[in-house]
């Protein structure tokens, strides 16, 4: 990241004003024309109606007339500081209006490069606002005094959360037990054969992918005991029965491998499973649900992009995507080469799959209704067909597309992002005081998702990057073909 040649060169931090725009207020929808939005540093100035008398050689002054501004959009689950160089990556997100992310899978490495200040990011980058050590799975958290060991040692080591992936019922209530003795928030996935209220009461502050797979849906089914029953037939994950040197990177590339699409390695069991709770599905237990989830102060990080380039993996939207001109020949590769592997599954599950994606939709709907919390994330780097930046625009119509409305999209991105990492002083809103990152868009977000695709310009910790920047930054990705 230090050695970064992409986002070049580095823009020079101003004092402007945004001239004559329309603020969107993200709280409640409200529109105030005809502002004047003045950056000084890193912070946003001041807010006032237009006066075309304010403005000096020490100001520059920026036409914004006919656009509206937003708080820059947050995407909170990207896996995008696992790459190599990351810089390309990050480039594409701040140029589709992502100012700050959420980094779902951290390292010891990294959390030693945050503390010592050697994790420098590009200035052309959305902002890192949260970061875990190593997602906890059999590797690290085998048993309940291994899950107990890493929790706290990642918290030693300065993670801001932790991260749960796949790992035994034992381990992952053992590690919300010590994660809440330690005071430190913990997040992730339901594991197989987990009891969905019991995580929610147990402390998750968010799950993610609505499970993944059954996750959820095991808990909205009437059948429950039946799909647990299922699930509780498939065969325990092997690990060998000794520790070898280089075994957790061995395990982390297995593992970046699986995520690209699990479903292309799918279990009979999983598929099963996942059919009778869609053929179970019961809208009284999702709101039974919600309302623990409403109780407990468990969010949803829903990623519908995620589930749904999984479980249409074969869709023409993506093979055929000309965004994939961004994406390094060998990820390309990779991810057509999974699709094929997934493309070779019965007809009869890939049914389940897709049937499945439209209850997902439906579920994330009931949630919104029943005021569950929700935010906005993609899942990019290491999801197949998720390209940095688009992958969360995808995301807004695919939250559109379950029919939640455009101001409720907009929230997700920024206020209740912000009000989830607990950043509301800072980020979240258009105000005086908080952090110059905003998004000027061509169109009214709030008459259409669509909308949020029509970024103007883009202003990150104060420096404003144009339409032409931000294409010339894409441009620049684009030839070095660098994003993994
Ligand atoms: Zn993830």
């Amino acid at each position: 990241m230090t050695s970064s040649t992409l986002g070049q060169p580095s823009k020079a931090r101003e004092r402007f004003v945004l001239r004559g725009v329309t603020v969107v207020n993200t709280r409640d929808g409200s529109l105030t024309a005809d502002m004047d939005v003045l950056v000084e540093g890193n912070s946003i100035g001041a807010i006032k109606a237009v006066d075309n008398s304010a403005g000096n050689e020490s100001t520059r002054v920026i036409d914004g007339s006919g656009k509206f501004v937003v708080p820059g959009f947050l995407d909170l689950h990207v896996h995008s500081l696992e790459e190599k160089d990351p810089s390309g990556g990050l480039a594409l997100m701040l140029a589709n209006g992502v100012t700050g992310f959420r980094q779902m899978s951290g390292s010891d490495r990294l959390l030693k490069r945050r503390a010592t200040g050697t994790l420098v990011l590009p200035d052309a980058s959305p902002g890192l606002l949260a970061m875990p050590g190593s997602i906890l799975t059999p590797v690290n958290a085998g048993t309940e005094a291994a899950a107990i060991a890493t929790v706290r040692g990642q918290q030693e080591a300065g993670a801001d959360f932790i991260k749960v992936g796949m790992v035994k019922p034992a381990s992952f209530f053992a590690a919300q037990v010590e994660a809440r003795r330690l005071g430190i928030p913990i997040v992730g996935h339901l594991p197989t054969g987990i009891d969905v209220v019991a995580a929610s009461k147990g402390g998750m502050k968010s799950i993610e992918h609505l499970g993944p797979g059954v996750g959820i849906l095991a808990a909205t089914s009437t059948d429950e005991s039946g799909v647990q029953e299922m699930l509780a037939k498939k065969p325990e994950m092997k690990l060998p029965p000794f520790r070898f040197p280089y075994m957790d990177k061995l395990m982390a590339v297995m593992i970046k491998k699986l995520v690209v699409n699990p479903l292309a390695r799918a279990d009979p069991v999983d598929v099963q499973a996942l059919g009778r709770a869609d053929s179970t599905f019961s809208e009284e237990r999702v709101l039974a649900l919600a309302a623990h989830f409403v109780a407990d102060g468990t969010w949803q990080s829903p990623t519908l992009i995620r589930v749904r380039t999984q479980q249409f993996a074969d869709a023409p939207e993506y093979s055929n995507d000309p965004n994939l001109r961004y994406m390094s020949e060998d990820t390309i590769k990779q991810w057509r080469k999974v699709t094929s592997k997934f493309l070779e599954l019965p007809a009869a599950a890939r049914a389940i799959f897709r049937a499945n994606y439209a209850l997902q939709l439906r579920l994330t709907k009931l949630f919104d209704e029943a005021g569950v919390k929700m935010i906005a994330g993609s899942d990019v780097s290491g999801a197949a067909w998720e390209i940095p930046g688009f992958s969360l625009h995808q995301e807004f119509d695919q939250l559109g597309a379950a029919g939640l409305s455009p101001l409720r999209v907009l929230q997700m991105a920024t206020l209740d992002g912000a009000e989830f990492l607990g950043t509301t002083s800072t980020m979240g809103t258009v105000e005086a005081g908080k952090n110059a990152d905003l998004v000027l868009l061509d169109a009214n977000p709030l008459d259409g998702v669509d909308n949020l695709h029509t970024v103007a310009a883009v202003v990150r910790a104060g420096r404003y990057y144009s339409r032409a920047d931000l294409d010339e930054l894409k441009n620049e990705v684009a030839a070095a073909r660098s994003v993994r």
